[in-house]
This record gives C-alpha cells, sequence and structure tokens, in this order.
C-alpha cells in the first residue's frame, strides 16, 4: 500500500502513522520527523529547516523534496510506504506523482484525518515529544507515567517550539492555505477518503485500518 496521511498540525497524524503503518507492515515516513533529526543532529539539513520549522512555515520545496526522493528510494519503501506530512501542498504532490511515475507506480489512497480548529488547539498545547524516539505523548489525554519521560524509551520529553501557542496559529494558517487545496486536489481525483479524527486514540485507529484496508494490497 502507498498511502499518504494529510490533516490539520494535532489532528494526530504522528500518533495514527505509527498504528497504521505497523497493522499494514509499512515503512511509517514522516517529514517532521526526519527534519527534526536533522536538527537535533546538527546536520546541514537540519539547519536548512531550523529557520522554517521555527516559524510553523513550510521548508522550501526543493530541500523537502530532495530529501523524500531520496528517502523514498531506499529498499523498504519499494512495496509501500506510509507518507506523514508529505505532501503539504499541490507542488509537492506533483513531484511525489513524478517520483511514483517513474517506478510505474501510484499512490493507493490518502487518508484525511478531519478534527476542528479547537481540538486542534487543545490537543497542540498538551503534547510532548520524546526527544529520542520521537513517540508523542500528551498531558491530559496520554500522559507519561512519570512526568517528562517517555515510557517507551525513557527518553526526555519536550514542548515543541512550534507547539506553542503563537505558533501553533501560524501553522493552522499555512495548512489553510497551502495544504487545504491539496485536501481538494486528491478528493477531485478520487483518491481521498475521510474519517473523523475525534475520539480516543483506538477508536480513530480503528476507524482508519477498517476504511484502509479494502485498498490494502
Ligand atoms: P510536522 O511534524 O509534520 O508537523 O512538521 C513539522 C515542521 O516540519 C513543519 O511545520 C514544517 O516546518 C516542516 N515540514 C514537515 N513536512 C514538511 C513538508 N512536506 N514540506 C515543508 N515543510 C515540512
Amino acid at each position: 500500500m502507498r498511502l499518504v496521511l494529510v490533516g490539520p498540525p494535532g489532528a494526530g497524524k504522528g500518533t495514527q502513522a505509527e498504528f497504521i503503518a505497523e497493522h499494514f507492515r509499512i515503512p511509517k515516513i514522516s517529514t517532521g520527523d526526519i527534519f527534526r533529526a536533522n536538527v537535533s543532529g546538527g546536520t546541514e539539513l537540519g539547519r536548512a529547516a531550523k529557520k522554517y520549522m521555527d516559524a510553523g512555515d513550510l521548508v522550501p520545496d526543493e530541500v523537502t523534496n530532495a530529501m523524500v526522493r531520496d528517502r523514498l528510494a531506499e529498499a523498504d519503501a519499494v512495496d509501500g510506504f506510509l507518507l506523514d506530512g508529505f505532501p503539504r501542498n499541490v507542488a509537492q504532490a506533483a513531484v511525489l506523482d513524478g517520483i511514483l511515475d517513474a517506478i510505474g507506480s501510484t499512490l493507493s489512497v490518502v487518508l484525511d484525518l478531519d478534527v476542528d480548529h479547537d481540538e486542534v488547539v487543545r490537543r497542540l498545547s498538551g503534547r510532548r515529544t520524546c526527544k529520542n524516539c520521537g513517540h508523542v505523548w500528551h498531558l491530559e489525554f496520554d500522559p507519561p507515567s512519570t512526568e517528562n519521560v517517555c515510557d517507551k524509551c525513557g527518553g526526555e520529553l519536550y514542548h515543541r517550539d512550534d507547539d506553542h501557542p503563537e505558533t501553533v496559529r501560524h501553522r493552522l494558517e499555512v495548512y489553510a492555505e497551502q495544504t487545504a487545496p491539496l485536501v481538494e486536489f486528491y478528493a477531485e481525483r478520487a483518491q481521498l477518503v475521510v474519517i473523523n479524527a475525534l475520539g480516543t486514540v483506538e477508536d480513530v485507529t480503528e476507524r482508519a485500518i477498517d476504511t484502509l484496508t479494502p485498498f490494502a494490497g
């Protein structure tokens, strides 16, 4: 299955991506995670991306597209993948089409996680991310058993700079301007399925898996 996950920041894409990828045994490719790992590692890519990420803006397409092109060329992505956070605009979608065309392939489906604006703000403000493994916890909905420590790997949790209220508002504007048209684009191509992303993590995962199963090869 070649799957793209879309939805506003805070829709639960990262969390659901983990479970969906595990269920369908496909690699999860999260551009946000790759950028954050590069920022932590102090790489050239990280330095190129950091100022855009901190501001809640999109990293320029040429940087992002090259990174995704390289990642999709790795062996584990040959038979399928879940893309979380890419494409983020129509131009990136065209690049993805080109990458897949070149290997005689197409997307199986695009899953849109639908959630309203107020809920998104509530979710992002309580979110805490593991510095080590990237797992996302939530102070209210899914707290770790020890404050600021990841139950999965013992790593330290932090509040992403771009999860602070001002930046969250800006990320939502960027989503409305650049990513919402992408959702329309996939809907017009009849590649989009939408699920309600409200409810417990388990409920949403079940909904996602039920909706996606007919598209699994
Ligand atoms: P995310 O974890 O998906 O919310 O991504 C965090 C940040 O990484 C975004 O706010 C952007 O600055 C950057 N980013 C992630 N994916 C992309 C993309 N496809 N295009 C441009 N920037 C991206």
